[in-house]
């Protein structure tokens, strides 16, 4: 049973009307300027947040600096102890922070605390991880000798966050970085400025709890300008960014310019493969929370089905089906499918891109199309819609943030359906639905799917946090959360250590003095 409102969750989370944007982890700094966050599920203005000024930003950084001398010399499993006390409060805060999700973003409540649910998982992952920070031992080709590897901690993680998952992707990197000894400073998207504000006033309080000093966890906020100063700045070793392929190319280019390290995680352009052997059944859920779950705003969403002509009409026909039954509306009430895209900007570039697709030369299935009256007065819900269409229509290769799945046939052998799927310059996820072992392989193999993540009868939308998250070609090749992802939080350092009475160099060279 519910039991927070959305005015009790706000106050539960400390979000009042005008808050301050910057925050070491005291009291929030106040400027001049402010963010209006505007929720698309009903189109009311939330609360306003401030915008981080040039002089917010530098003490922030100089905090951060400060608290990474301490905190990088508190053992780990100390650190992952603060980490486990934060999962705890988020165990608590689910179903507020859950809902604060759901109405400044706009997905549904159940993906909303799902999100939460991330965030917690991931913490419980770092909590483990903070014992099993592990280097190798190597040995030497010299007497007398140990080598060994070490991993230390970088200094300040800089996390540049999306709208879609506004308190997921931030979780998975901060969880990691604050267990290897980092500290970090956060700039959530300008379209989800409260989410942020909520999170650092739950992690505040458990540092606060147990007396740690301000800079460990940091926020400020702004549009690209705000993330322009940590992009550029040389006391942030790391960058961790996430979001559009034309924000990750400039950012990327920003962060190599000056040798920094960066963790690019960006678009893609997702494609679900059906062969003649797939379970339909199956493939009918997948395929369709693929392209319509969170109104296809997440970054794993179907854009892309590629089904085998023995079978097409067959799954286009039980697909055509599904999406007239689907519910679209308010997302915190649990009867809705689909809930609204971000903003109206988003509401154009799907609306552009059908027309694309119409012009050249897609066969439109299911016509999309924006609501209004009652219930949608925000003007950002959309019909999803189902274009037939050909890999190589220019808007095909393209990621359009919004419900529209293109489908498309092949024939013969499985590699055909491959070919088409990494024909595109993105590379995050992928899906193959099949009970033939020989084609699930096959996508599975060097010679199959491209993309960081490749499923076999799953769909390609959600991933679980114990694996490596990301993907290659244009989105990126960064990778967060599990497996080792952590290494990208941390520099290695290479030990040898003599421990005889001569000193012998490497590769035999004689130097006698
Ligand atoms: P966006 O690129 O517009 O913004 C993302 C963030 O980057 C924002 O915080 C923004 O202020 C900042 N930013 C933009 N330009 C910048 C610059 N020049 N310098 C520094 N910071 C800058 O993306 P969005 O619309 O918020 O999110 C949607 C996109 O994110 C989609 O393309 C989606 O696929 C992608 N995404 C990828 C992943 C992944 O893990 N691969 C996860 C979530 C979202």
């Amino acid at each position: 049973k519910q039991q927070y409102g959305i005015t009790e969750a706000l106050k539960t989370l400390g979000i009042t009307e005008s808050i301050g944007g910057t925050s070491t982890g005291g009291d929030w700094m106040l400027s001049d300027n402010f963010i209006e966050s505007v929720s698309p599920v009903d189109g009311e203005l939330i609360a306003k947040v401030s915008i981080t000024t040039k002089e917010q930003y530098e003490q922030t950084i100089a905090k951060a600096e400060e608290a990474f001398a301490f905190w990088r010399d508190l053992p780990a499993p100390k650190r992952g102890e603060v980490v486990r006390q934060f999962g705890v409060r988020l165990r608590e805060l689910k179903e507020p922070l859950g809902k604060l999700v759901s109405y400044e973003m706009g997905k549904s409540f159940q993906e909303g605390l799902g999100e939460v649910q991330e965030m917690i998982d991931i913490c419980d992952f770092a909590v483990g991880l903070s014992r099993q920070l592990h280097g190798l031992t190597i040995k030497s080709e010299r007497p007398d000798h140990h080598m060994q590897e070490q991993w230390h901690p970088l200094g300040i993680t800089g996390i540049i966050s999306a709208f879609n998952f506004p308190v997921a992707v931030w979780s998975w990197n901060t969880a990691l970085a604050w267990a290897a000894g980092n500290v970090c400073v956060w700039k959530p998207s300008e379209k989800t400025p409260l989410t942020g504000v909520a999170c650092q006033n739950l992690i505040a309080e458990v540092l606060k709890e147990n007396d740690m000093p301000e800079g460990i966890s940091c926020v400020i906020n702004g549009d690209y300008t705000v993330g322009e100063w940590m992009t550029n700045d040389q006391r942030v070793p790391l960058i961790s960014a996430t979001g559009s392929i034309r924000m990750g190319k400039i950012v990327g280019q920003t962060v190599a310019a000056r040798l920094g390290k960066s963790i690019l995680e960006l678009g893609g352009n997702n494609a679900m493969i059906v062969t003649p052997d797939a379970d339909l059944k199956m493939t009918l859920i997948g395929a369709v929370f693929g392209s319509v779950g969170t109104a296809a705003q997440r970054c794993t969403s179907t854009r892309r089905l590629i089904v085998h002509e023995d079978i097409y009409d067959d799954l286009v026909g039980k697909i055509k089906n599904a999406y007239s039954q689907i519910k679209i509306g308010n997302p915190l009430d649990e009867n809705n499918h689909v809930g609204p895209l971000i903003d109206s900007k988003a509401v154009e570039a799907y609306q552009n891109a059908i027309e694309e697709a119409k012009k050249e030369g897609g066969k439109v299935l299911i016509e999309g199309g924006v609501l209004s009256g009652e219930g949608y007065e925000s003007g950002c819900y959309v019909k999803p819609a189902l274009i037939e269409a050909d890999n190589s229509f220019k808007i095909v290769q393209e990621e359009t943030f919004a419900p529209i799945l293109y489908v498309m046939k092949y024939s013969g052998g499985v590699e055909n359906a491959i070919a088409l799927q990494n024909g595109v310059k993105q590379g995050l996820s992928s899906a193959i639905m099949t009970n033939n072992m020989r084609e699930a392989h096959y996508f599975l193999s060097a010679k199959g799917s491209d993309c960081g993540i490749a499923n076999v009868n799953i769909g390609t939308s959600g991933a679980e946090i114990g694996g490596a998250f990301g993907g290659e070609k244009e989105t990126g090749g960064g990778r967060e959360s599990g497996s080792d992802a952590w290494k990208a939080y941390m520099r290695r350092q290479t030990n040898t250590l003599n421990y005889g009475t001569s000193l012998p160099l490497a590769q035999g060279i004689k130097f006698d003095i």
